[in-house]
């Protein structure tokens, strides 16, 4: 036994439910043959069973029977876990704790995974290998995919395209007595990061994920390590994260352009983008460098171009603002160094520009303002970098950023505007799914409506007052439930667009255009 003395017996169901496991693995590849012996003896020792249940491998030998998900099989387990004491509270982050612990006995070692990886790559070909790890991942229940599922998705139609919109509902909410004792911890120095390699084979705490089940590819950028990984959040599908083997800040350099190709020519399947280096337009993890990828068309990469225009020193690369909420200069070249060198050119301009007419400031004092948010893709064989004009000076009137959303879009979106928003897909908090169903309510008359109840600061919705106002003035209080859920969703959506339109350094009209032009002129497009 390797639980300690408070543990009670282990129910009967555990001995079957791990023959069902290791079936489950066997079944989906995380496991050869030769390993089940290991992996099964590995899960009796977790669990404190001497032998398995009746003759192994015979408790289970239907492959029909097998669930799709790994969490079918692992949920009785967790929950004869927290019967026998094994972890210690009934809780998500416990049992989340616990269920990476138990899938790590299954995997193979990192560096089996790369070298399956790299023949994969080998003989079928780049997309086959990412294809097959991303399906590890989920498998590994690394990538929980049944809370992804949850999440609330829909597009909404504006001016420039299709928008996506997703409620983020996939993260479990923790109870109080959770919150409780994270405050009790001390503070953590190991990893350094969610990010850092050393992640990879982690135990975790109840205040940093465990990620046993965790896996990365080594990758060379510009000579040096950077790793490949899956997110385990999926905001869109193979969401993967770039990282910089060592824990060092963000920071977008000429380097960090080239860094992007160098993706790209290897996994020309994927897009890859940087989030900004500075706070209010940066991600959220701003300590460690690293890159979002992924195999999916964003509503950015699909708005067009409003006028290819040349260049006057790089003939082969073309340029052009896109028609898009956000300022988005998009350059395309068939070749990689005349379009690096325009890059390069745009970035160190931009780092000095200021524009006192467009209200835009390079510094304070000695305080950078402006940066960018690169995106790089390979299309119809040529190269394409986006390149999003960002700038985080506050003001008095606009405390959180100019170029942030603005006070009166808060109560949908206050956070950064990172790499995933800027290219045109939401990521909301699950709070507004609860919200915007108690607002639907008041629409359609199934809740009564009291203006001044509903604008009082402790009443659940009161952040959501004025629009809630506006939109009883607009549609009454009689609509089917079905019109009430569709008008929520276009105003949300189109709210998501006016924070898009907060954070453009460029405002779509007339002006603002003639001051993109302006920027631009002084890098050298002919416009
Ligand atoms: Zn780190």
């Amino acid at each position: 036994m390797n639980a300690g003395t408070t543990t009670s017996a282990v129910p009967e169901s555990v001995g079957p439910l791990i023959e069902r496991l290791v079936a489950f693995a066997l079944h989906n590849r995380l496991l050869e043959p030769l390993d089940v012996e290991a992996a099964r003896n590995a899960l009796l020792d977790l669990f404190g069973l001497s032998e398995p249940a009746g003759a192994a491998g015979e408790a289970f030998d239907s492959e029909a029977e097998l669930p799709d998900d790994p969490v079918a099989i692992l949920e009785p387990l967790l929950d004869a876990a927290a019967a026998s004491g094994l972890i210690p509270d009934d809780t998500t982050t416990y049992r989340d704790l616990f269920d990476a612990r138990i899938m790590g006995l299954l995997m193979p070692r990192p560096s089996e995974t790369v070298r399956l990886f790299r023949a994969l790559a080998k003989e079928q070909g780049i997309q086959a290998a990412t294809d097959w790890f991303y399906k590890l991942n989920i498998d590994s229940n690394y990538i929980r995919m049944d809370r992804i599922r949850k999440n609330g998705y829909w597009l909404q139609a504006t001016e420039y395209g299709e928008l996506e919109i997703t409620v983020n509902l996939s993260k479990p909410e923790k109870d109080p007595k959770e919150i409780a004792l994270l405050k009790t911890l001390p503070p953590a120095h190991y990893p350094k990061c969610l990010l850092c390699r050393e992640n990879v084979g982690y135990a975790g705490r109840p205040d940093h994920p465990a990620r046993q089940n965790l896996r990365v590819l080594p990758l060379e950028l510009q000579g040096q390590p950077w790793f490949f990984q899956y997110s385990p959040y999926v905001y869109y599908n193979e969401h993967s994260i770039v990282f910089n083997g060592e824990h060092v800040p963000m920071r977008i350099t000429p380097e960090t352009f080239r860094r992007l190709l160098d993706f790209i020519e290897r996994m020309p399947h994927y897009f890859i983008g940087s989030n900004a280096d500075l706070p209010i337009v940066g991600g959220s993890i701003l300590n460690h460098d690293h890159f979002q990828a992924g195999r999916h068309t964003f509503p950015m990469e699909k708005a067009s171009v409003r006028d290819w225009v040349g260049h006057s020193v790089e003939t082969g690369v073309a340029g052009g603002i896109v028609k898009w909420p956000m300022s988005v200069l998009r350059l395309r070249s068939d070749e990689r160094e005349p379009l690096l060198r325009v890059a390069d050119r745009v970035l160190q301009a931009w780092r000095e520009y200021s524009d006192p007419q467009a209200d835009i400031y390079a510094f304070t004092g000695e305080t950078p303002h402006n940066t960018i948010t690169p995106i790089a893709r390979l299309k119809d064989g040529a190269y394409e970098l986006d390149l999003v004009l960002r700038n985080n000076r506050a003001s008095e009137e606009h405390p959180d950023g100019i170029f942030h959303p603005h006070r009166e879009l808060h109560h949908i979106k206050k956070e950064n505007i990172g790499l995933i928003e800027v290219m045109g897909l939401a990521v909301l908090p699950g709070r507004l799914k609860q919200e915007l169903s108690a607002i639907a309510d008041i629409l359609t008359g199934a809740a009564s409506y009291d203006q001044a109840a509903v604008a009082d600061s402790n009443h659940p919705l009161a952040g959501h007052a004025g629009w809630i106002a506006e939109l009883v003035r607009e549609h009454g209080t009689s609509l089917a439930p079905e019109a009430a859920e569709t008008l929520l969703r276009s105003a949300v959506g189109h709210k998501f667009r006016d924070v898009l339109r907060d954070a453009g350094v460029y405002k779509d009209d007339a002006p603002g255009l003639e001051a993109f032009a302006r920027f631009l002129r002084t890098v050298g497009f002919e416009l």
